[in-house]
């Protein structure tokens, strides 16, 4: 409504509203669908925490770790995810025996608030426990509001900048004629964006499916010889019909981290993810000037002063980020806002240790953020759908959300019971145990 209008409008008798009027900017004013003031109305009482506790399930036979918080209101609760999945039972310590009593009686709408308070009440701060713990009190807040408000979740981040998300998928293989077969069968299926990771004989490939006699040994430069030469292959055969990535996984010396880099310029990849470790940032300057592939890097930070320089210096082109390691969905969006203003998009990690409330958490910040880049994804299994009644969809190479109040995702307490997480061993043997060929330990 024009200015003009509205004070005709106001003229015309609408005294009633006239207080509210004029505490409303003018200029580009329009009077909303429904009045801003009905969920006031509603006399909604005001809320408190009444219990926190955390739900371990492996639906999927992977460690996941949800964080349910009730409140005084009957049957409104929210979820988050906290999955730490190398270390479920310290992330359950976490919740339930520090932050459910430092939590339990305050508002949980003060979501900023929480989280602040949250951060700072163990003195000591960070880290992915931590940080884990906060963020499922964190989403799950999030979903609180969201179903107070009646509004999904993406709604009260902004609303929708796209209508869904384009996700990217992984394709791997023992040979690059397996990687090449396994990318067009996602092409056929309708993904645009695709991840390809070869086996290197005789060593524990990062990515690839393949696992040659459950060999954990690695062996960086036949690695950095045979990645360039895997996509000198897939261009030649797919053309430039799907965008590729690939993630090195902070697996070989700087050095020969940069020469992969270069040597992989001529097959345009859409990024190269994780090129150095967290340890290793200060070789990004150095990479930036040598070579134009775009550069994904974040998904082993917990702590601000992580990412800042790599994106304040331009240096990264997507930021990925473990949206339940940086502290939840109220610490994302801040990180997604500062990359908008440095040209550097979003590409939270989405593979199989995220929980489906995760994902959904994912999605709709994906859909609420201008700088959006890709997603990465997964198909859920059925126990999983089962478990968390709700999950994003696949379709057409996008992900899909639910127009649900809040996350729009539920999690069965009984379907999750029986699919206890197992403690025996406790963690991945994986983790750990990857040596060079003489013995020495390196980075998973
Ligand atoms: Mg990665």
């Amino acid at each position: 409504m024009h200015r003009r209008d509205l004070l005709k409008w106001t003229s015309l008798g609408a005294g009633a509203s006239l207080p509210w009027l004029l505490t409303t900017p003018l200029g580009s004013f329009e009077q909303p669908a429904a009045p801003l003031s009905a969920v006031a109305d509603k006399k909604l009482s005001p809320l408190k925490i009444t219990d926190i506790k955390t739900i371990l399930t492996a639906p999927a036979k992977i460690r996941l770790v949800v964080v349910k918080v009730t409140t005084s209101e009957p049957g409104l609760y929210g979820l988050g995810c906290a999955t730490f999945t190398q270390r479920p039972r310290v992330v359950e310590t976490a919740v339930e025996k520090y932050l459910k009593p430092f939590l339990v009686g305050k508002d949980p709408l003060q979501i900023e608030d929480i989280w602040q308070a949250s951060f700072v009440s163990s003195y000591w701060r960070n880290g992915p426990v931590l940080n884990n713990a906060i963020s499922g009190v964190d989403m799950a807040l999030w979903d609180i509001l969201g179903k107070r408000a009646g509004m999904p979740v993406y709604q009260l981040l902004g609303g929708k900048c796209r209508k869904a998300v384009d996700v990217y998928r992984h394709a791997s293989g023992a040979t690059f004629q397996d990687v090449e077969r396994n990318i067009r069968r996602f092409m056929e299926q309708g993904y645009r964006y695709v991840r390809a990771q070869v086996a290197v004989p005789g060593y524990a490939t990062y990515g690839a499916t393949i696992k040659p006699g459950r060999s954990q040994t690695w062996e960086p430069s036949y690695y950095v010889r045979t990645v360039p030469r895997l996509f000198e292959h897939l261009r030649k055969q797919l053309s430039d019909e799907v965008e590729l990535l690939h993630d090195v996984h902070e697996r070989v010396p700087p050095v020969l981290a940069l020469r992969l880099a270069k040597d992989l310029e001529p097959y345009r990849l859409f990024f190269l993810e994780d090129p150095f470790s967290p340890e290793d940032v200060g070789y990004f300057t150095h990479l930036r000037q040598q070579t134009t592939t775009p550069i994904a890097m974040g998904e082993l930070f917990n702590n601000p002063n992580e990412w800042l320089p790599l994106v304040t210096g331009r240096l990264i082109d997507f930021i990925r980020i473990h949206m339940s390691q940086v502290g939840g969905l109220s610490m994302a969006r801040k990180i997604a806002a500062l990359c908008e203003f440095f040209a550097v998009r979003t590409a939270w990690h989405g593979p199989g240790d995220v929980s489906p409330v995760g994902h959904a958490a994912n999605v709709h910040l994906d859909l609420a953020v201008p700088n959006f880049g890709i997603q990465e994804a997964r198909d859920f299994t059925q126990a999983e759908q089962d478990a968390f009644p709700g999950c994003p969809t696949l379709k057409d190479g996008y992900y899909w959300v639910n127009d649900k109040p809040g996350l729009g995702i539920d999690l069965d307490e009984k379907v999750a019971a029986q699919f206890p997480i197992n403690d025996d061993p406790p963690f991945d043997m994986q983790w750990g145990n990857l040596r060079r060929r003489d013995g020495a330990i390196t980075k998973p």
